[in-house]
C-alpha cells in the first residue's frame, strides 16, 4: 500500500526522479569485476559505498561479494584519494592477495578528480603492483549513467589486459552482458552444442551461483581467468550481446587488435535466440545440431498450446535496455502487448528500438528512458495492464494496482531461482513463458466464477 499516493495525472518532470528504474554506476562495475577469475573488486571511494554495493549484489545473488574500499575520510575527500589508494593495493597483494584488482571510482573520487590509471602507473613505478599481478579501472560516477554504463565501463577495462601475439587461437569472444550467472552457463552450453570454442567474459557462474560446499573460498572457482583475458586479442572475432553492456567492449577490441565483432540483442525469447545460434552455426560453418532444434521446437510447441492465453495481453516492462528489447521483440512475437516500457539508463536509441519493436502494433506504446517506477506506475493507473515485469521493486506497483507480476531483472530481492535457472535461449524462453502462464492462470483462477473454474487449462 507504499504507493497508494501516486496520482493518476501526469505532470511534467525535467529534475526530479521519484523511484528510480535504476541503481548506481559502481553496483555494475563491481558485477562485471567478479566475472574475473581471482579477481578483488575495489571501490575507490568512501566505505558507505563499498558496503551499499556489496549489501545489493550479496541481497540478489544470496553469495557473500567480498570487494576493497579506500576508505574516504575528510582528509582524502579534500585533498583527494591517491594516498588511499596506493595503501590499498599494498595491502590488498599482502593479505588476500588476488591475481588481479578492478578498480572503479565513485561520485566523491569522480568529483574529486582521481585517476586511477594514473595511479596504477605510480604503484607500477613504486613496486606496489607485485610481478605477474594486475589492475584495471573504470571511471564510474553515479550522478551520471546507472548500473548498466558501470557494468559496460568495467568490461570494456577489461579489453585492457587483451593482448595480440600475431596467432590468432580459433577462438571467439562472447561478451553476455549483464544476465544471470546461470544465463552465461547457457551462453556456454549453446556455443558448446554448435561447436564453436569460445571465451565469455566476464562470466560470473560459478562465482555467485555456487554450491554450499562447508569451505570458504576467497577466490570462487569460476570466473574468465586472466590468460583468457589476454587472449581474446588472439580471437578470430566478438560476439558482443547487447548494445549497452557488451558493444563498448568488443568495439575496443576492433580498435585495439583488430578482432572483428558484432553486436546482437540477448538472446531472451524465440527471434534473439535465433540470431544467437545463426550467428555461431556460421561462426562454426555447421548446421544447427538437432539438440538446439529440439529445444526450440519445444518452445515453439508451448507458445503455440497455450497462445489464448497470452493473445492480446497488455503487460508493462521496466527493467535494463538491453533485457527490454529482446523481452519486447519476445512479448510482441507471441501476440502479447507491451504497452508501457520504463527503463533508467539513459538513451534515446533505447526508445527508438522498441517503438521500431512495437511498429506494428494497433496503438502507440509509452516508452521511456530515464524514466522512472513513479511514471510507469501513472501509465499504468491511465491505461491498466494485465501483466507487469520487472524487478522487486515493482511489488509495491503490483499490490497496489492488483497486477499479475512476474520478477525479472535486476534486483530481485524477495525470490529464489534466478542465479540457478536461465532465461536466455530456448531453455530459458520456456522458463520465462512458464513464469507468464503461472501468474496469468492464476489470476483467471482466481477470478473465475465457480461455474467457470476449469481443472484443466
Ligand atoms: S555516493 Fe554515488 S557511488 Fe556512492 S552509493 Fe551513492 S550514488 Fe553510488
Amino acid at each position: 500500500m507504499l504507493l497508494r499516493h501516486t496520482p493518476k495525472e501526469i505532470s511534467e518532470r525535467s529534475a526530479l526522479t521519484i523511484n528510480p528504474a535504476k541503481t548506481c554506476q559502481p553496483i555494475g562495475a563491481m558485477y562485471a569485476a567478479l566475472g574475473i577469475h581471482g579477481c578483488l573488486p575495489h571501490s575507490h571511494g568512501s566505505q558507505g559505498c563499498c558496503a551499499y554495493h556489496r549489501s545489493t549484489l550479496t541481497r540478489h545473488y544470496k553469495e557473500p561479494v567480498s570487494a576493497g574500499t579506500s576508505s574516504f575520510t575528510e582528509g582524502a575527500s579534500v585533498f583527494g584519494g591517491q594516498a588511499n589508494m596506493m595503501q590499498a593495493i599494498n595491502n590488498i597483494f599482502t593479505v588476500y592477495d588476488p591475481e588481479i584488482i578492478a578498480a572503479h571510482t565513485t561520485c566523491l573520487s569522480e568529483t574529486i578528480g582521481d585517476d586511477l590509471k594514473q595511479v596504477r602507473k605510480k604503484a607500477i613505478e613504486e613496486g606496489k603492483l607485485p610481478k605477474g599481478k594486475y589492475m584495471i579501472s573504470a571511471a564510474t560516477p553515479s550522478y551520471v549513467g546507472s548500473h548498466v554504463t558501470g557494468f559496460s565501463s568495467m568490461v570494456k577495462a577489461m579489453t585492457d589486459l587483451a593482448e595480440n601475439t600475431g596467432k590468432k587461437n580459433g577462438k571467439i569472444n562472447i561478451i553476455p552482458g549483464w544476465v544471470e550467472p546461470a544465463d552465461m552457463e547457457e551462453i556456454k552450453r549453446l556455443t558448446t552444442l554448435v561447436g564453436v570454442k569460445s571465451i565469455l567474459f566476464p562470466d560470473t557462474s560459478g562465482v555467485l551461483n555456487g554450491p554450499l560446499s562447508g569451505e570458504y573460498k576467497m577466490f570462487p572457482d569460476g570466473g574468465t581467468t586472466i590468460a583468457e583475458l589476454k587472449s581474446t586479442g588472439d580471437s578470430i572475432g566478438t560476439i558482443a550481446l547487447g548494445e549497452w553492456c557488451s558493444a563498448e567492449a568488443a568495439r575496443e577490441l576492433d580498435k585495439l587488435h583488430k578482432v572483428p565483432c558484432k553486436v546482437l540483442d540477448m538472446p531472451f525469447g524465440l527471434k534473439a535466440t535465433d540470431r544467437f545460434i545463426d550467428a555461431l552455426r556460421t561462426v562454426a560453418g555447421v548446421t544447427v545440431p538437432d539438440e538446439i532444434a529440439l529445444e526450440r521446437g519445444q518452445l515453439v510447441d508451448l507458445i503455440s498450446d497455450m497462445h489464448q492465453y497470452f493473445y492480446q495481453k497488455k503487460v508493462a516492462l521496466v527493467g535494463d535496455p538491453d533485457q527490454l528489447i529482446a523481452m519486447t521483440e519476445f512479448l510482441v512475437s507471441i501476440d502479447m502487448c507491451p504497452v508501457h516500457v520504463v527503463t533508467g539508463t539513459p538513451g534515446k536509441k533505447f526508445e527508438r528500438r522498441i517503438k521500431e519493436i512495437t511498429k506494428d502494433m494497433p496503438y502507440e506504446v509509452n516508452v521511456k528512458a530515464k524514466g522512472d517506477m513513479f511514471l510507469l506506475h501513472q501509465w499504468i493507473k491511465n491505461e491498466p495492464v494485465d501483466l507487469l515485469i520487472g524487478n522487486t521493486y515493482c511489488k509495491y506497483i503490483a499490490r497496489d494496482e492488483d497486477i499479475p507480476f512476474v520478477r525479472w531483472g535486476f534486483p530481485i530481492l524477495d525470490r529464489q531461482g534466478h542465479q540457478y535457472f536461465p532465461t536466455v535461449g530456448y531453455k530459458g524462453g520456456l522458463r520465462l513463458l512458464e513464469k507468464i502462464l503461472g501468474v496469468l492462470l492464476d489470476r483467471k483462477d482466481r477470478d473465475s466464477p465457480e461455474q467457470s473454474f476449469e481443472l484443466v487449462l
